[in-house]
């Protein structure tokens, strides 16, 4: 009997002895979850936001530059609790973009306006429909402009095109740079040159040309002097949106980066890149030639910022801020 009772009272102090065991490992257990996983703590049900309001930082609002050049690039960011937003400038409505760590657009200074003080204004909607609006006031300056004279000079002439082949090389361009896609597709840094040594400019951006019919042009991108066959490499990632033949810029690639900002190359010998195609920084993407109307081999270079032809050198040159 007596061996029995301590029998009993030893089979009844080993489970005391095993549960308390067994308590204590899972609340250490337990408390290390907690430790490990701290993240637990900030997710927040989404029935408690609408509950209760919560206030979000402001928005930090950002401009790559307070003085900017024709020809230049403003690069405007916000960050924050942003869900959608526009900039204005000029009366003109630009949709912010999706980036990495902010919404932001880039803003083209045009070739042709009107120099001095002009007013961007920023709007964003919140995460929590709250909205804020920024005004900020940029100068802008002229700059000196090269000119060259091709009325006695045949080869690049636009005039000696059809008007059909001006207008629909027009159409496809203004339909492809008009559209805005809404994802950032280039990667920060600086953006690069599209050939591989430093090629001599023989013609810049913005030069005014005189084609002998009365009207007043300029050049749209800027031209690089190189052989036939040279390597023409993708100034930033992007998606190929063009590479096919036109009638005046020849065999060219366009590459769409995102947030309606393209980079295109002209008078290409041969494509190394299709539509559709996604190129990073530095891909090959074709070869210099003198396809459609040019005077001799070269690259046509061109960058467009919603739908205006902005300076390609700035964005290599760091003279755009970003
Ligand atoms: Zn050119």
């Amino acid at each position: 009997m007596s061996s029995v009772r301590y029998g009993n009272l030893f089979v009844s102090l080993f489970v005391i002895i095993v549960l308390t065991a067994c308590s204590t490992g899972r609340s250490n257990e337990a408390s290390i979850e907690y430790v490990a996983r701290p993240a637990y703590e900030d997710v927040t049900p989404v029935a408690q936001l609408t509950a209760t309001p919560i206030s979000l930082p402001e928005p930090e609002f950002f401009i790559s530059k307070s003085t900017v050049p024709h020809g230049g690039t403003l690069l405007i960011s916000v960050v924050g609790s942003v869900i959608r937003g526009t900039v204005t400038f000029l009366n003109i409505e630009l949709p912010l973009t999706r980036g990495d760590r902010s919404y932001y657009t880039f803003v083209p200074i045009s070739r042709t306006v009107s120099l001095g003080m002009e007013r961007i204004v920023i709007r964003v909607v919140y995460s929590n429909e709250v909205e804020f609006e920024e005004e900020r006031i940029v100068q802008i300056v002229g700059r000196e402009w090269s000119f060259y004279d091709f009325s006695d000079d045949n080869f690049e002439n636009p005039t000696l095109l059809s008007r059909i082949q001006r207008e629909d090389e027009d159409a496809t361009l203004k339909a492809t740079f008009d559209r805005i896609s809404p994802v950032k597709l280039w990667k920060d840094g600086p953006w690069l040159k599209p050939l591989h040594f430093d090629a001599l400019i023989t013609s810049e951006f913005g030069e005014e040309r005189d084609y002998g019919d009365g009207l007043t042009r300029y050049h749209e991108g800027v031209d690089f002097s190189a052989d036939v066959g040279t390597p023409i490499y993708a100034s930033n990632s992007g998606q190929v949106v063009l590479a096919r033949q036109l009638s005046l810029r020849g065999n060219y690639v366009a590459i769409d980066h995102g947030g309606g900002l393209y980079s295109a190359y002209g008078h290409l010998s041969t494509f190394a890149a299709a539509e559709g195609q996604m190129v990073s920084a530095g891909d090959l993407i074709g070869y210099v030639g003198q396809s459609g109307l040019s005077t001799g081999a070269h690259l046509h270079w061109e960058i467009i910022a919603h739908g205006i032809s902005v300076d390609p050198l700035l964005f290599t040159n760091g003279a755009n801020g970003f």
